[in-house]
């Protein structure tokens, strides 16, 4: 705590105890990495577009997820809006302080709870992360896997023993970010690290083994055939079915026999959950293709720089920045 006192980051979410912005930011770190939020701005045009619980529950679906573009998971976004109309129907606009409404509230599981009571009211809420799990697997030279139901009990535990009931806060934004900036996954700063003298994966030479996980399912190929259609400056895109992503829209998606009369103008991978997906871009410079026959519902959208297309994948975003800086758009 000391060492966090003295050499902790400013984050903005840290310069306001405000529980609604404390919450909008665990929501958007639960899966993505604090440059991102922050170096990309996701937070602050957030917190502009909806500074309150009352103004994210008034909010149109579209408006959200525009917000949220580019940030993935997007059912994050759309339970942060749950969220905001129970706290504003149910509770008034306040969001209570005890861990068991918390918990119920949607998106939220027991790490965001636990960091929403200590940061937002330094209550004594133990939390539990990925940073937080390799700072305790190393003080303690866990050797067994760390993503086993076991060793959750274990940190959990040991988080609750080593919560102070003083300064709560400090403690749990100390612990994360001793493992975002110290304790990190290759090449430990073991030299400079306030813990070093409790280490006992330090004292017996096994940090680079520590933590271990359980084998990795493999890891899946897939191709996914996209057309890219422009006419006079717009762009044919439409919506994403399924509920995750719901709301959002796409290129749409043709076969292999479809895409034969087409030409290739793009192809590039991304990974999403456990696939590697090819996505092919192609381009109609026919008269006619059998692709028109699979392609029904959607709509023409303009598609120049600059302009307010509907939210869109991100996969899907990269093509269009892609094409417009080869000058096709
Ligand atoms: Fe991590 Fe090294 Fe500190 Fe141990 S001494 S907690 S391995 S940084």
């Amino acid at each position: 705590m000391d060492w966090f006192r003295a050499e902790g980051r400013d984050y903005p979410w840290r310069n306001n105890a405000d529980p609604y912005a404390v919450f909008v930011s665990e929501a958007m770190l639960q899966q993505t990495q604090i440059a991102t939020v922050l170096g990309k701005g996701y937070f602050s045009r957030w917190m502009r577009a909806f500074p309150t619980w009352e103004a994210l529950a008034a909010a149109e679906e579209t408006e959200i997820l525009k917000e949220w573009e580019g940030l993935g998971y997007y059912n994050r976004a759309r339970n942060l809006q749950k969220a905001a109309k129970r706290v504003t129907e149910e509770f008034g606009g306040r969001l209570p302080e005890d861990l068991e409404t918390i918990l119920s509230l949607p998106g939220v599981g027991r790490y965001t709870a636990g960091a929403v009571l200590s940061f937002a009211f330094n209550r004594r809420a133990p939390i539990v992360d990925g940073n937080v799990v390799r700072v305790f697997s190393r003080l303690i030279s866990y050797s067994e896997p760390v993503d086993t139901t076991g060793a959750a009990r274990l940190f959990w535990g040991l988080a609750d023993d080593l919560t102070p009931g003083d300064e709560p806060r400090i403690y749990n934004s100390a612990i994360m970010e001793l493992g975002q900036r110290i304790c990190l996954r290759s090449s430990p700063e073991c030299g400079i690290c306030p813990v070093q003298v409790w280490c006992l994966a330090h004292s017996q030479g096994a940090v680079e083994a520590i933590p271990q996980k359980k084998r990795r399912a493999e890891t899946l190929l897939r191709e996914e055939r996209v057309l890219f259609s422009l006419r006079e400056g717009r762009i044919f895109l439409c919506p994403e079915t399924g509920s995750r992503r719901k709301g959002l829209w796409r290129l749409p998606e043709i076969s292999g026999a479809a895409s034969e009369d087409l030409v290739e103008v793009l192809r590039f991978d991304y990974p999403i959950t456990r696939y590697r997906v090819t996505l092919i871009v192609f381009i109609n410079e026919g008269a006619s293709s059998s692709f028109e026959k699979e392609i029904s519902e959607g709509g023409w959208f303009a598609a120049g720089e600059g302009e307010m297309l509907p939210p869109l994948g991100s996969p899907y975003r990269k093509v269009l920045r892609m094409m417009l800086l080869r000058g096709m758009i």
